[in-house]
């Protein structure tokens, strides 16, 4: 197995222009589960781990650029305030360990359903900034990114550069279901943005479908029923839950029921929202 080794950016892109089945490696907490189980056994790997820029974040605007090589325990340590639920969802992932080596790059790499901080990046509206040598950058809107199991919008020519999310205009909120409370795959999961502003609720479904998905309908009945000067009424909860649960499709597996998932993902839209309206009716009261 070759090791390619770029020290730039523009180094990778080149590696990878001339070389597209050399498969990227940053933290390596998926691509080396799966080469040390003979899963996969690629003819090259292309590390990224001396891309200095890549493990970095930035302001730009209202944004943040999270560079795609920033490991969770930086996102958790620097960017909380800021980027509340992809902060919650990057708490939950793995170990200590885990979160040390992993980062939002490589879950975005491997695409898996599961992944946590895909349902946070589709509620707050986060966008992947892709480049490959020969047609330049694209930025893919994470909810155009995933496209099937462990399939996303990423070319073989192309890596991922960085994911920007706005900062937090109000509340956010990620849940996890797991079979038990921490170094475990999601059963399913869920994430909310409010964003007062445009009076808009996002959502963000995690493995409870072949992709990661927003519940659209159920955004779509907020933005028609919430009342953004009362409280929560029990119906309208209720109803949002509902239709989270229907844009789900999950299967039966050995991590839980497809109709365990509908539960759960109405049990989580309902107190997402919740914990978000709470929260901002005192600061608004405040
Ligand atoms: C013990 C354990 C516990 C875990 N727990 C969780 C969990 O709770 N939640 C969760 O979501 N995940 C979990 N994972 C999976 C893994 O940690 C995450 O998916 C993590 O985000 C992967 O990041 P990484 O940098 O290690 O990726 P890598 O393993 O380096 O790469 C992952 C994939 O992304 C591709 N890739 C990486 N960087 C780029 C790039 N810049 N451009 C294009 N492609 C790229 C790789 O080729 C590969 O396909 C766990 C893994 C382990 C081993």
């Amino acid at each position: 197995m070759e090791f390619l080794r770029p020290t730039t950016w523009a180094e990778a892109l080149a590696a990878k222009a001339v070389r597209p089945e050399a498969v990227p490696i940053q933290g390596g907490t998926d691509v080396m589960v799966e080469i040390n189980f003979d899963v996969h056994r690629p003819p090259a790997l292309l590390d990224l781990n001396q891309v200095a820029e890549l493990a970095t974040w930035s302001r730009e605007g209202g944004a943040y650029r999270v560079g795609a090589g920033l490991p969770y325990a930086k996102i958790i340590e620097e960017l909380g305030g800021v980027l509340p639920g992809l902060a919650q969802a990057a708490r939950t992932v793995g170990s200590p360990q885990i979160r040390n080596r992993g980062t939002v790059g490589g879950n975005l790499g491997a695409a898996s359903p599961a992944g946590d901080s895909h349902p946070p990046l589709l509620a707050a509206g986060a966008a992947v900034e892709v480049e490959s040598r020969e047609r330049g950058v694209r930025m893919i809107p994470a909810h155009e990114f995933y496209l099937g199991v462990k399939r996303s919008a990423l070319q073989a020519d192309e890596l991922i550069r960085a994911v920007h999310v706005e900062a937090a205009g109000g509340p956010q909120y990620f849940s996890k279901v797991g079979t038990r409370n921490a170094m475990v795959i999601a059963v399913c999961s869920f994430a909310l943005a409010l964003h007062p502003r445009e009076r808009r609720v996002g959502t963000g479904i995690g493995s409870a479908a072949p992709t990661p998905r927003r519940a659209l309908e159920a955004e779509d009945f907020l933005a028609r029923e919430l009342d953004w000067d009362a409280r929560l009424d029990s119906a309208l909860l209720r109803r949002f839950g509902e239709l989270c649960a229907q844009a789900a499709s999950p299967i039966d597996d050995v991590r839980g029921t497809a109709d365990y998932r509908r539960h759960a993902i109405a049990v989580m839209a309902r107190r997402t929202l919740t914990w978000a309206w709470n929260d901002y009716r005192k600061v608004r009261a405040a």
